[in-house]
């Protein structure tokens, strides 16, 4: 068979655009919105390349309009999820045994494919069905998870090429195998982005893989499968299943060829998981790969001599961009009592100017939160806050529901550093301040340190060094992402590699080496060119 060494050209981050009033992307993706809120979208199961549809299924509501119906999905059966496993397992040698430039040239042209025709299709996906405003969902849907499919492809020709050292009449090689068996991928509803990159990471690597998408992202889960079918992707390589997520993972962790989880979500559900896992693990073939991103509890942090415009901006946006439902949200903050006034000036200023509506009208900053569920249990937190002599509601606290899960942004200014909403995830848009004596800046931070039992992401904002570098180790364990004078979220791919640790996951950084080594099981090779023909060493000759 000819070859060569193949490797793909240098990939640079996808481009967002501005979606600014006049421009072409703008026209475009109305359109497209238009096009979907007035037509009913029906998501399949996707099981060994085929479409199925099981006569079980749940309506799609867009939830900043959850009167309306976009569509529904289909509810798997416990035999649908048996056969996208054993759909997976049939592909699985062929797939695995493909050369990896032709399994990474499917994601190239797929990410092709997201950015130029699906590109308005998407981002109007992700808008109607997880209420993004069309930054939002740019950013996201479109550029991230281009980003992901592009460098993954990178990182994984630098993996292929590390290989071992070598002497004399003796080579070593290291190959780099596909986990026997097949990936469960379980993925959140707020990321488009994290939606595609788990199931594909393993099947860039050459794994099969069953993916369970959220109930509440399934809008644009068909939009990924539909590309990544476009771009050429073998049947059964990738199954998507949908419906009862306690079923789903009851049959797939049951099987023996399980052979490792890709998950991101809230840390009940991850630690549920593991449990799992540990009980079934003699059962097995291999022991599982168990990869999980989860909750975070986000701060930011201040110091005496920060500039106040810069550090309420970066809680304006930190806090509140996409409803404060991403996972590296700014909601908790630590502000020295001398600047506190000229913070919560500026704070204020903001976020009573932001507006909340439907995405389609492009001035909202804001949009809803995405499930009654959701909007039920941030609002008790708010109700809670109203009534606690320890907190006080200082910007924002209105809530309503009847059209579609509107909660305003707001900020609970805290008495106590471990007041309740310090410490817990919300997961919407409500920001926590505790006032700490200017005096106290080093006990702030070990209260920062020893508040939440996550370390997702954090930010710092300072100018004096010796605080910064002090701040820093202090902090070394609180944040897998660490920010110096910028807000805590927005990371991009291939700048500021993704994760957390303590209660925020396994940090093993999506979309990234570290993240593509965990689907991958290396065989050492030793090929011995002078094998030797006497079992005697030199030691044993006579004197
Ligand atoms: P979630 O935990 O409710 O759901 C995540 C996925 O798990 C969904 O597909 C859901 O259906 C599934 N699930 C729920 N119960 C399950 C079960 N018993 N068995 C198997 N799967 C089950 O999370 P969410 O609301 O979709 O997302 C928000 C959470 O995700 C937040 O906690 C957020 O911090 C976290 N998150 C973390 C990161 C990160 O990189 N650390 C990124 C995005 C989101």
């Amino acid at each position: 068979m000819a070859t060569g060494f193949f490797k793909t050209d240098k990939v640079t981050n996808e481009p967002i655009l501005s979606y600014a009033p006049g421009t072409p992307e703008r026209a475009e993706v109305l359109e497209a919105y238009k096009h979907l809120w007035n037509s009913e979208m029906e998501v399949p199961l996707y099981i060994g390349g085929n479409e199925i549809f099981t006569g079980k299924t749940k309506l799609i509501t867009p939830p900043h309009d959850h009167k309306h119906v976009v569509g529904s999905f289909q509810k798997a059966s416990k035999e649908h999820v048996q056969q996208a496993i054993d759909a997976a397992l049939a592909a699985r040698d062929e797939w695995a045994a493909m050369p990896w430039q032709d399994r990474v040239s499917i994601f190239l042209k797929a990410a092709d494919l997201l950015s130029g025709p699906y590109r308005a299709r998407m981002n109007a996906a992700t808008m109607i069905g997880q209420s993004k405003t069309v930054f939002q969902a740019e950013i996201d849907a479109v550029a991230e998870l281009a980003d992901f499919w592009r460098f993954n492809a990178q990182y994984l020709q630098r993996i292929y090429s590390e290989q071992p050292a070598s002497s004399k009449e003796v080579w070593n090689r290291m190959e780099y195998r596909a986990l026997e068996g097949f990936i469960y991928a379980v993925t959140p509803f707020n990321f488009t982005s994290i939606a595609g990159n788990l199931p594909t990471s393993p099947a860039m690597a050459g794994n099969v893989v069953v993916w369970k998408p959220s109930s509440t992202s399934m809008y644009s889960a068909k939009l990924i499968m539909e590309i990544l079918m476009e771009a050429g992707l073998p049947d059964g390589v990738i199954n998507m299943v949908s419906g009862s997520a306690s079923m789903i993972t009851e049959v797939i962790l049951e099987s023996p060829h399980f052979s490792g989880i890709h998950f991101t979500g809230s840390t009940d559900v991850f630690q549920y998981l593991w449990k799992k896992v540990g009980e079934n693990i003699a059962k097995y073939r291999s022991y599982p790969r168990i990869v999980g991103e989860t909750g975070g509890k986000d701060f930011v942090w201040m110091y005496k001599d920060a500039d106040p415009i810069v550090v309420a901006t970066a809680l304006t946006r930190g806090a509140f961009e996409y409803q404060g439902q991403k996972c590296s949200a700014a909601s908790r903050a630590y502000i020295p009592k001398s600047r506190w006034d000229a913070v919560f000036e500026t704070l204020k200023k903001q976020v009573e100017s932001i507006k909340m509506g439907a995405p389609d009208d492009m001035s909202n900053f804001e949009t809803a939160v995405i499930s009654e569920g959701a909007f039920n249990k941030i609002t008790g937190y708010i109700d809670d806050a109203k009534k606690d002599t320890d907190a006080e509601v200082i910007i924002g606290g209105n809530y309503d529901k009847s059209v579609g899960y509107f909660i305003e942004p707001t900020v609970i200014l805290a008495k106590n550093p471990h007041y309740i909403t310090m410490e817990e995830e919300l997961f919407g848009p409500v920001l926590t301040i505790y006032v700490y004596d200017d005096a106290d800046w080093k006990e702030s931070l070990t209260i920062l340190d020893g508040t939440s039992p996550y370390a997702l992401t954090g930010a710092i904002f300072a100018k004096d060094r010796y605080v910064i570098d002090y701040a820093s180790k202090k902090l070394e364990n609180a944040a897998g992402n660490f920010y110096i004078n910028d807000k805590p979220t927005g990371a991009v791919v291939n700048q500021q590699p993704f994760g957390g640790a303590r209660g925020s996951g396994t940090n093993d950084k999506a979309g990234s080496m570290w993240n593509l080594i965990r689907w991958m099981s290396v065989r050492s090779i030793k090929e011995n060119f002078n094998p030797p023909i006497d079992y005697r060493y030199p030691f044993m000759d006579k004197e």
